[in-house]
């Protein structure tokens, strides 16, 4: 072993005293200084190389997106389609060049209940072509100048999802959700929203048609010294998304006034809610109260379907990261075989569909049941499998137990 004090930096020679800490390796050392400058070295290389997001890029096409956005979202076949056409093209766009037709940007607003996969669809498109994604709640946003977040905000989270790069963030995708709560307060709809509801579409309008924005590259409290970045947001993909309740009145009434009837022997029918949801179009989206130019830009709109209960059983199980493999996967690293008969899946499933709240409940749901098996469970290295029944689920009943010794206890 060398003397401590003849020890140094082989990178900057900088001794062990002069120095935070030094890293020995086999034969010599660095310091944490180096070690700084060598990341951000590899950061700076793999900046220039994100050029492998547009070549990545080449290898997808439409039903490809689509068949991996299968492996996370359950159903919605048709956003899915409307959104995998909606990339592809976002892409082909950025690599046009040409001097006399550009193409223009595919925006999606997406209609449909609270829970359903509108925030997982745009997650995942981000995920597939590694793409820097930031979501807004649009009823946190504010009008500049007003109390909230300015929409800028949006854009330095961003940069911040892209680590900093602003070129990458550049060719990014942003998902506005709960657009509907600041649709203008007009044609007599509860719309619980004030005015200025208006003024933040008119801000959202500006980066989502391209503009040079301003923005701090960090978030935090508005300091007039902090680092401002100059981002062009022309080729960021922008996703939209709400519930828009009571649209189905609007597109009811339209059909009606259009003189379309469904009814039989002249007796008017109204349009199911579903059905009306499908039959979603940009004028109904304005008599809502978006504004035209605001609408203007977003040139698909795709309604996205309530979830069924064979909708719920699969979300459970089948996507790569379901919730039901998750528990398993943690039960296994105890060496204990978690089972889910059918019939506690559909429970499960049904209990979800009564809250209301689309898939998003299910976590709640299962966690409620799980943490006491989750805290009991390590501390018996005798159990080795443990069967969720239905009437675990539903009366809160134990779960069967497999003992080492083989004896099955089944507690009431
Ligand atoms: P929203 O439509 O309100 O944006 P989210 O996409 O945030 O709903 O869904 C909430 C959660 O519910 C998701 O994180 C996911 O776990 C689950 N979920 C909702 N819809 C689906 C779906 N179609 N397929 C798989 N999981 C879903």
């Amino acid at each position: 072993m060398t003397n401590k004090s003849e020890n140094y930096c082989y990178f900057c020679g900088r001794k062990e005293k002069e120095v935070h800490i030094l890293i020995a390796g086999a034969s010599t050392f660095i310091c944490d200084n180096c070690v700084e400058n060598a990341t951000n070295i590899i950061a700076m290389e793999e900046k220039i190389n994100n050029n492998h997001i547009l070549e990545g890029f080449n290898k997808l096409t439409p039903k490809k997106i689509k068949q991996e956005l299968d492996k996370v979202v359950i159903g919605q076949t048709n956003a899915k389609k409307v959104l995998s056409v909606a990339i592809y093209n976002h892409y082909k766009r950025l690599l046009l060049d040409d001097k006399e037709i550009t193409l223009n940007k595919n925006n999606v607003l997406m209609v449909g209940p609270t829970g359903v996969g509108k925030t997982l669809l745009a997650k995942t498109l981000a995920n597939i072509f590694q793409l820097p994604f930031a979501i807004a709640d649009a009823t946190a946003l504010t009008e500049a100048g007003y109390v909230g977040d300015d929409v800028e905000t949006i854009i330095t989270r961003l940069i911040q999802d892209a680590n900093g790069d602003i070129a990458l963030a550049e060719k990014g995708i942003i998902y506005i959700d709960e657009i509907d709560k600041v649709a203008k307060r007009s044609n007599g709809l509860s719309i619980t929203r004030d005015v200025s509801g208006e003024g933040v579409q008119q801000a959202l309008l500006k980066i989502i048609e391209g503009t040079e924005a301003s923005v701090p590259m960090s978030l935090g409290r508005k300091n007039p010294n902090q680092d401002m970045v100059k981002v062009d947001t022309s080729n960021i993909l922008f996703i939209v998304g709400g519930a828009f309740p009571g649209i189905e009145d609007i597109v009811r009434r339209r059909f009606n006034t259009r003189g379309i009837g469904f009814g039989n022997q002249g007796k008017q029918k109204t349009l199911e809610k579903k059905e009306a949801f499908n039959l979603v179009e940009t004028s109904d989206i304005i008599e809502y109260g978006l504004i035209p130019e605001f609408v203007g830009r977003l040139s698909s709109i795709v309604s996205l379907e309530p979830l069924e209960l064979n909708d719920f059983i699969q979300i459970l199980t089948k996507p790569t990261n379901a919730i039901i493999k998750q528990y398993i996967k943690i039960f296994e690293m105890d060496n204990v075989e978690l089972v889910f008969t059918k019939g506690a899946l559909k429970a499960l499933a049904k209990k979800g569909l009564e809250k209301e709240m689309g898939a998003r409940g299910l976590s709640n749901l299962l966690e409620k049941m799980m943490t006491d098996l989750m805290f009991e469970i390590p501390s018996n290295k005798k159990i080795i499998k443990v069967e969720i029944t239905e009437d675990v689920v539903n009366y809160m009943k134990t779960p069967l137990i497999t003992s080492k010794d083989k004896k099955e206890r089944k507690n009431a």
